[in-house]
């Protein structure tokens, strides 16, 4: 047992070691601040398995498994000592047969060895009968398999033959299920028979874990030490929040990398989120533009990364080791090297494939941050953005329309413009109209919706008319961060010159950007989405709907609105607040539901190839709830939904945003 241990530890501390030298090769990254929410998160994230249930028969029979471990750790450490004492029930006293706490432990240990078993069971049934399609079908995945199952049995032989040799002829023992169970198929051999099956569950039992912690750096079971330790770690900050890139003009002219180039430029958040990944394929089964045919898959990246990360591990050592001599090895881009740039350019920023990990592994991150190296190092974009680029740099806006132009949404309507309020926006809210409502003609019926709900519940309102610009959403998730910092600290500067401190937007993407990023360039603004606005409104009886809608309506959740700030019930409590409208729900809904297609800049350039248009995919989900109408509550949304409802030829179903709903039922028109 001695030289067993001694073995396996030895050869764990190696390779342990090595993976501790890449997380320490990794660049730095702030994340020891709220120790007890973070304490919290991966009590009930990690411990409580949380997002494990998204996944009802795997969660199930992943719960089995992980609770399990834990009971049978305790087996484990009393069968190591059993290997150096010399009686057959030690358990480190308390836990010693015969005694209370033995026995009960004795129990719990049988009771979790047949969920363990039946929950290999049901990963083998998916792997090897289901072929369940987010799953690899990988030897080392089934190894595993046959590795937990072995160990359970070995343990199970190991009690029963111990029963039979020792304790012949005893019977069941409630406190030893399994072993008192299975112990007659032991009592027919003599006497050395039974020793050697008894010593042979011992040895094969304790081999195996110790194997098998061996296998852990090497395989994608390493999240059993690495788990727990990254969901602690996760980013507290807003969901919907990019980290900005510090100093950016500095590190241009001193010629540093901006992005993710390499793996050198990953953080150790980034790099235990590679060894965390259990290749569950929970991100790409929700992935839009997995779904599509687009050849985007979350899981792959991660995976690939990792391979790339392992492969180069030991010239990495070597780098760090001449650092200073002028040596050293030249690590390849990522791009293209590792990830296509195209299905870096698919990916919508919907965070469906973060909601969905169970690791809290982050994605728009590091897919935002190749972005950003392929657009402002290399200039390796899209064609098709860089009319946006140019129309955002130049107009302000991504529509190439003029600032001038900016009010024409509002044409008939009364619209106080903060340039012509002596006071600024003192006591008033900041209606942030956003470029889509001001550009798009559809788009414009929301603020214009807006407006006038405004105007009936008698709001202190105002706008910045031809001040206010786009809020760089599109050019920051597109990777255009410089581009992005200039817009953003000009519009800070505009709101803080009038004064504002509340504002509300009819875009789910503004209200994202100005609520979430713009404090990192000094804006810390109140920032409500016209859903939270609109839903008060209507609870204080200021707005009160009275005519009947008579419609079936399904809302469709915006990704920058639900997954990225939670706001799931607000536009669901105006809709519901109309008479006539009865609300279904889309099988995919919440945070669950299916992007439309415009995040991350996709609204503003041609869409990768695949199989499918995300918004087309998505209106198909949104049809089949037989609904007469859908409800959105961003421009971005009504935009792709709408064209994709024109395409499907479909007039019987209407597109309204919610505040449209709402006003048709106040006024009993839209005008
Ligand atoms: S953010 Fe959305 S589109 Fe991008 S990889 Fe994740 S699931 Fe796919
Ligand atoms: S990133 Fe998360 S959801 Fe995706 S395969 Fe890895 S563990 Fe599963």
């Amino acid at each position: 047992m001695a030289l067993l241990l001694a073995a396996s530890m030895g050869a764990f501390g190696v390779l342990a070691w090595r993976r501790w030298r890449l997380l320490r090769l990794a660049r730095p990254e702030a994340r020891f601040d709220q120790l007890g929410e973070r304490f919290r998160r991966m009590m009930r994230m990690g411990v409580g398995q949380q997002r494990m249930s998204r996944y009802p028969l795997a969660g199930l029979a992943h719960k089995a498994i992980f609770f399990g471990f834990i009971v049978l750790l305790l087996r484990s450490l009393i069968l190591f000592a059993r290997g150096f004492v010399d009686a057959p029930g030690f358990g480190y006293w308390v836990f010693d047969s015969g005694t209370l706490l033995g026995n009960v432990y004795a129990l719990v240990k049988d009771v979790y060895v047949v969920l363990v078993l039946a929950g290999v069971g049901v990963f083998a049934y998916m792997r090897l009968v289901a072929r369940t399609r987010r799953l690899t079908l990988s030897a080392e995945g089934v190894l595993i398999l046959v590795i937990i199952a072995t160990m359970m049995i070995a343990d199970v032989v190991y009690d029963a033959a111990g029963l039979a040799l020792h304790h012949p002829g005893a019977g069941f023992s409630p406190w030893e299920p399994l072993g008192s169970l299975a112990a007659p198929a032991f009592a027919w051999m003599g006497d050395g028979a039974k020793a050697f099956a008894w010593h042979a569950g011992f040895w094969v039992h304790v081999s195996l874990v110790l194997g098998f912690l061996n296998l852990l750096p090497l395989s994608k079971h390493f999240h059993i030490i690495t788990g727990l330790p990254n969901v602690f770690f996760q980013d507290l900050t807003p969901p919907g929040r990019l980290r900005p890139i510090a100093d950016i003009e500095g590190k241009i002219e001193r010629g540093e990398t901006l992005g993710l180039r390499t793996l050198d430029d990953l953080t150790w958040k980034g790099v235990l989120d590679l060894y965390s990944c259990t290749e569950c394929g929970r991100c790409t089964d929700h992935c839009p533009a997995a779904k599509t045919g687009k050849i985007l898959s979350p899981k792959a990246i991660t995976v690939d990364l990792r391979n790339h990360l392992y492969a180069t591990g030991s010239s990495r050592g070597a780098t760090k080791a001449v650092e200073g001599e002028g040596g050293g090895v030249t690590l390849e881009d990522i791009v293209p090297a590792v990830v296509n740039p195209e299905a870096l350019w698919a990916c919508t920023t919907c965070r469906a494939c973060e909601q969905e990990c169970p690791l809290n592994i982050s994605y728009v991150d590091k897919i935002v941050d190749m972005r950003r190296h392929l657009v402002m190092e290399r200039g390796e974009n899209p064609a098709s953005l860089n009319g946006a680029f140019q129309s955002m740099e130049r107009a302000g806006n991504p529509y190439a329309a003029g600032a001038e132009d900016r009010l024409k949404w509002a044409e008939g309507l009364e619209v106080p413009v903060l340039s012509d309020l002596p006071e600024g926006a003192k006591d008033r809210v900041l209606f942030w109209v956003g470029c889509a409502p001001a550009y798009d003609a559809r788009a414009r019926g929301i603020a214009r919706a807006m407006v006038k709900l405004l105007n009936h519940a008698k709001v202190d309102w105002c706008c910045l008319g031809a001040e206010e610009c786009c809020t760089g959403d599109a050019a920051r998730r597109a990777g255009n961060e410089f581009l992005f910092q200039a817009m953003a600290t000009g519009n800070v500067e505009t709101l803080k010159r009038y004064g504002v401190t509340k504002i509300l937007t009819v875009c789910a993407h503004c209200f994202n950007s100005l609520g979430n990023e713009y404090p990192d360039f000094g804006g810390a603004f109140e920032v409500v989405h016209h859903t939270q606005f609109l839903a008060a409104l209507v609870r204080e009886g200021r707005l009160t709907p009275t005519h009947r809608v008579e419609t079936s309506l399904v809302y469709h959740d915006a990704c920058y609105l639900g997954r990225h700030n939670d706001v799931y019930d607000a536009p669901r409590e105006v809709l519901r607040s109309v008479p006539g409208v009865t609300l279904v729900e889309a099988a995919a809904s919440r945070d669950r539901g299916m992007c439309c297609g415009a995040g991350g800049a996709q609204m503003f350039k041609e869409e990768e190839h695949g199989t499918q248009r995300v918004s087309e995919a998505r209106t198909i989900q949104l049809v089949q709830t037989g609904a007469k109408t859908i409800a959105s509550a961003c421009p971005f949304c009504m935009r792709m939904l709408t064209d994709a409802v024109a395409k499907q030829g479909d007039g019987a179903i209407a597109q309204m945003d919610v505040a449209e709903v709402l006003l048709k039922s106040i006024e009993g028109e839209i005008a």
